[in-house]
């Protein structure tokens, strides 16, 4: 018999309440529908039941929202603020966020379907994104330029204007703290589109914004489909920079559009991320945490280890434990204390993920386990963690995103084959190497192309460490020091002394 989904299922009172006000777009300080009143619905991927009617935007209700963003870019009303109060801003905002935490994680676990406990430590990575660029701040500023003798020249570090910023999915409520807090502590304006699969949790950051003193307009929430909210966004000439997270299929068509405004971009896409693990490693740490490179969040992440590049020599055992590792890992909702990894977002993305399945045993892969539905529930998008075994550099398992559980097997005989094979795809997002050879880490770090490189770890994050793809990955760099570049432009003045 199928087992009940929805048991345990007990939303607290207050997310309960803002689940019923959640579908609304927030501009120019107002929470409004859509301007031509459609809706799409938002689904629960573990019940497939509706969370929320939410406002399908069209290109009138963004150009209200970036007309909003221009007037307040225009004005200065955020920009000109003391440094001090807005750094204090974003620092209450971070509180308000950990204040918020466990709600707030039952928002995403609702809407995405990842567990809870993993739903509230995004939360607070959220917090701790927007305390982490408070401090930048007051500490962003020009140069003085040594020049001619009767020259002074300095340089100016001004807001970009007004940033238009379109997120995924897969960590909705982290991903929207990614955008915003940089955004606003280098004094630019913005509006921002979440996923039309995980849209619910941004209203709460929106109101936090309003509640702790940045002024209407300068933060403004717009929802919708991408192919017209988020494309009217990107095409929309009062936009001056887009920051987008999202598939690499979608990061060109947004490069396409962003040129004819000549909009500055960001581009934060797929990736194919190798594990290569080297045969001096204790083999059953690397099985356990090699799992939870791929299979956390179901896959759906852009960094997920869904390569594993392992030494021919340990090939056998590793592959025996890291299947006994993905057999035991518990596939259930997100409310369930004990489930490690909750459905895929949807049934476009499970169909998808069913579908890469097949194309990697048509293409002679061999199934280790995995490759089907999980959890024996009545409802909900659950798919077994997945391993293919003897995957070719050729194969299209090897090559591509399938963003879902599915991890691909391939070997190597040394060094070099390894570091070919895990740089063998277009991507070049992240990498992690294992091995007990300080020397041989180190070398082989360098010689990953790759933007983030993990070295006997895996998923580590922090913002003050930047990140962004090298390759078909992105450009760009998010989070750390090198955000400043993203959101900051540079004016050089000369002024003559004599
Ligand atoms: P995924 O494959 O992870 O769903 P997408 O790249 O399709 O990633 O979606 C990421 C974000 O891009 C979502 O907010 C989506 O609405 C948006 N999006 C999709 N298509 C377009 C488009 N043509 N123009 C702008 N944004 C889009």
């Amino acid at each position: 018999m199928a087992v009940d989904v929805r048991a345990g299922r007990d939303v607290p009172e207050r997310a309960q309440r803002y689940l019923r006000e959640a579908g609304a777009n927030l501009i120019d300080g107002t929470e409004r529908p859509a301007v031509g009143g459609g809706t799409f619905e938002d689904l629960d991927p573990a019940t497939e039941e509706v969370l929320a009617a939410v406002p399908r935007s069209n290109a009138d209700d963004v150009d209200a929202a970036v007309q909003a963003a221009r007037r307040a870019h225009q004005d200065g009303r955020w920009s000109s603020v003391p440094p001090v109060t807005r750094a204090r801003v974003l620092q209450q905002v971070a509180d308000l966020i950990a204040d918020d935490a466990d709600d707030l994680a039952w928002i995403d676990t609702l809407d995405n379907g990842k567990p809870w406990s993993h739903a509230r430590a995004e939360v607070l990575a959220a917090a701790n994104c927007f305390r982490y660029f408070a401090g930048w701040v007051d500490k962003t500023y020009g140069e003085t330029i040594p020049s001619a003798p009767n020259r002074l020249v300095y340089s100016l570090r001004e807001p970009v204007g007004v940033c238009g910023q379109i997120i995924p999915w897969n960590f909705p409520f982290l991903m929207a703290a990614w955008k915003v807090a940089p955004t606003l502590a280098f004094g630019n304006t913005l509006v921002l589109k979440p996923a039309e699969q995980t849209p619910l949790s941004a209203l709460w950051l929106f109101r936090l914004l309003g509640q702790v003193g940045v002024p209407p307009g300068v933060a403004n929430l717009v929802h919708g489909v991408g192919e017209e909210a988020g494309a009217a966004l990107v095409a929309h000439p009062g936009v001056d920079a887009v920051t987008f997270t999202g598939s690499t299929e979608v990061g060109r068509l947004v490069m396409r559009a962003s040129a004819e405004h000549l909009h500055r971009v960001t581009l934060e896409l797929g990736g194919k991320t190798p594990v290569v693990v080297f045969d001096d490693v204790d083999v059953a740490t690397v099985a356990r945490r090699a799992a939870f490179a791929c299979f956390y969040n179901a896959g759906q992440v852009c960094t997920a280890g869904t390569r594993l590049v392992v030494s021919q020599r340990i090939h056998d055992e590793l592959i025996a434990r890291l299947k006994a590792v993905a057999e035991s890992t518990v596939v259930g909702p997100g409310w369930h204390a004990d489930s490690r990894m909750g459905p895929v977002v949807s049934r476009e993305q499970y169909e998808r993920v069913a579908g890469y399945v097949d194309v990697a045993a048509g293409e002679g892969a061999e199934l280790v386990t995995g490759g089907h539905r999980s959890g024996g529930f009545d409802v909900g998008f659950f798919f077994e963690p997945t391993v293919f075994d003897r995957v070719q550099v050729g194969m299209r398992i090897a090559q591509e995103e399938v963003f879902g559980p599915v991890l691909a097997v391939q070997t190597f005989s040394d060094e070099d084959e390894g570091v070919h094979v895990a740089n063998a795809v277009p991507y070049g997002l992240a990498a992690s190497v294992w091995t007990d050879d300080v020397r041989r880490a180190h070398r082989v770090a360098r010689r990953l192309q790759a933007g983030t490189v993990w070295v006997n770890t895996f998923g580590d994050f922090d913002a003050a460490v930047s990140f962004g793809g090298y390759k078909r990955s992105g450009f760009g760099r998010e989070l750390g020091r090198h955000a400043v570049e993203t959101y900051t432009q540079v004016k050089h003045v000369w002024v003559a002394t004599g």
